[in-house]
């Protein structure tokens, strides 16, 4: 089952196993799930001597957990992992035999706090690269907490759960039987959902910074990097440390890296951060600024963090609609990201809202899985690049409709119909289909700063030419600016350029 060069990968990270681990096995080889979950768990076993093999109903079927000899680790997988899904099974079989997960002292110690039992499982399919960093959270979870246990399950193995639990995009986590969250999560975003928040006392002693970088993905990573190589004091903070690259699969166009993948570039942009002093706060999310004698940030948490500059590299968002059932059916049928949650629509009929490139690339993505595709442009023109045009019409399950509004998205409990309005005829119709891919532009992170920064008409901050804004001391940087384009490279100049003008700015005040 597995290609051989995963085969050559995998015996090196055997090599570097700590202690023996069992794999303790539930898969009835006359079913054909259970057939391959069994020559799956048999193949790994066989690549080396400290794996061994034991039955056992306790887990759930077709599946395995991984444990150490005596012990019980809590980390299970239903289903194959294979796909985006082979890193998670590979940490696993590390990390359980005894490999230190590589996570920050104060994350573990929250981790280890946790005195309450909890069950996880996630919903996962192969093709979804947002997934394997909750089941990669969940599984450490595990190791670290005996309070703590996950299950993977992979959706394709597993339908008729997945319709029977109204699972309709992934990664979809369900905890002690409750549905606890849909999307990606980092280890942070799941303790504080779980057990609260870090309060704003463990922020109460830091001393103001140099540069205080607000925003995580590349703008405010480069911007960060700038100013601590000035050897200035440096802090950054993120509500979702990466910043779109953890929603981009493909990346071509980063000079010097013929190809990537958003997570990994997201969590390469982290890594590079913290080979700096850069006091890195991940999971928090400003919500006010204000210039007295420094300019004062306030975290949603109503710590105020102090800085004599501040370069904001705030980002920007998926636009929604602002339709009747947009938010009620989110994950329940409203999907943003074909990669990870095409494959659940399979077999379906779905429409794509917007006719741009990233609304045009995901028809066609999705044209491949699902039955049928519409395609719903509020233009009367597509806006999409000519050679997706091109292939887009090329395909036989498609139907394109411009110059259409989209007014309301209906269903029980999730999504069964989608209603719009012919923009010349007037007429309404009403689609009968599973799910409505929503991709029509973003929209920037700025609404915090209304009234306190010079924006655009569209909430874009308006900086010169050093990054800075009209509010003295306060720069900004990246796709939360009025710049021309929206690129990861020309997020990453103009945080540079952010932050060399707050080095500037500082030396001089
Ligand atoms: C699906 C998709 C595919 C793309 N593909 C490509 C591509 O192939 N090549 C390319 O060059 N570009 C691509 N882009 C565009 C590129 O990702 C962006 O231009 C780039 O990420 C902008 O970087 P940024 O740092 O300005 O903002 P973002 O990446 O949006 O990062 C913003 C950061 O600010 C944080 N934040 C927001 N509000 C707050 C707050 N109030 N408090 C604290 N933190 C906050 C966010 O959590 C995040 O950390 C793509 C974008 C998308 C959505």
């Amino acid at each position: 089952m597995l290609e051989e060069n995963l085969k050559g990968q995998l015996k090196q990270y055997l090599d570097l196993l700590e202690n023996d681990l069992v794999l303790r096995l539930n898969a009835d080889t006359s079913d054909a799930n259970g057939k391959k979950v069994h020559d799956f768990v048999t193949e790994i076993a066989d690549m080396s001597p400290r794996i061994t093999i034991e039955p056992s109903s306790d887990i759930k079927a077709p599946g395995f957990s991984v444990d150490q000899k005596g012990s019980i680790s809590g980390v299970a997988f239903a289903g194959v992992p294979l796909g985006h899904e082979f890193n998670s099974l590979v940490l696993a079989l590390l990390q359980v035999s005894g490999r230190e997960p590589k996570i920050e002292a104060d994350l573990k110690a929250r981790i280890q706090s946790i005195t309450k039992p909890y069950h996880f499982e996630t919903y996962v399919s192969l093709t979804c690269h947002n997934c394997p960093d909750v089941v990669q959270a969940l599984n450490i979870m595990s190791v670290l907490n005996d309070n703590i246990s996950h299950t993977m399950i992979e959706g394709g193995m597993f339908q008729d759960e997945i319709n029977a639990r109204g699972v309709m995009a992934v990664p979809t986590v369900f905890v002690n039987d409750e549905e606890f969250s849909s999307g990606r999560m980092s280890p942070e975003e799941i303790l504080n959902k779980l057990i609260g928040q870090v309060g704003s006392d463990s922020f109460e002693d830091k001393d103001p910074y140099d540069v205080l970088v607000v925003g995580g993905g590349p703008a405010g990573a480069s911007a960060a990097i700038y100013a601590a190589r000035k050897g200035i004091r440096t802090g950054i903070l993120a509500e979702k440390f990466g910043g779109q690259p953890l929603e981009t699969l493909g990346i071509e166009n980063f000079i010097g890296t013929p190809y990537t993948e958003g997570p990994k570039l997201a969590a390469q942009l982290e890594e590079h951060v913290k080979t700096y002093p850069v006091d890195v706060m991940k999971t928090q999310k400003a919500v006010k600024l204000a210039k007295n004698e420094l300019v004062e940030v306030t975290l949603e948490n109503g710590a105020v963090l102090q800085s004599k500059t501040v370069v904001l590299s705030t980002g920007a968002r998926w636009r929604s609609l602002g339709i009747p059932g947009e938010e009620e059916f989110k994950n329940k049928g409203i999907a943003y990201c074909p990669h990870c949650d095409g494959p659940l629509f399979a077999g379906k009929k779905i429409a794509v809202v917007g006719g741009g490139n990233s609304g045009i690339e995901a028809a066609i993505d999705l044209a491949g899985v699902v039955e049928h595709v519409t395609v719903l442009e509020f233009l009367p023109e597509l806006k999409a690049d000519k050679v997706l045009q091109d292939k887009l019409y090329s395909l036989d399950n498609v139907t394109v409709l411009t110059n259409v509004e989209t007014k309301a998205i209906h269903g029980q409990d999730k999504v069964e119909s989608v209603d719009y309005v012919n923009r010349e005829t007037q007429e309404a119709v009403t689609l009968e289909l599973a799910g409505v891919f929503i991709l029509i532009g973003l929209v920037p992170n700025t609404e915090w700063l209304d009234g306190v920064v010079e924006r655009t008409a569209r909430g874009e901050i308006i900086v010169d030419k050093q990054g800075a804004t009209n509010l003295p001391g306060v720069f900004a940087a990246g796709d939360c600016t009025d710049s021309a384009y929206k690129q990861i490279i020309i997020a990453m100049g103009s945080g540079a350029t952010a932050s060399l003008g707050a080095f500037d700015y500082m030396i001089r005040n």
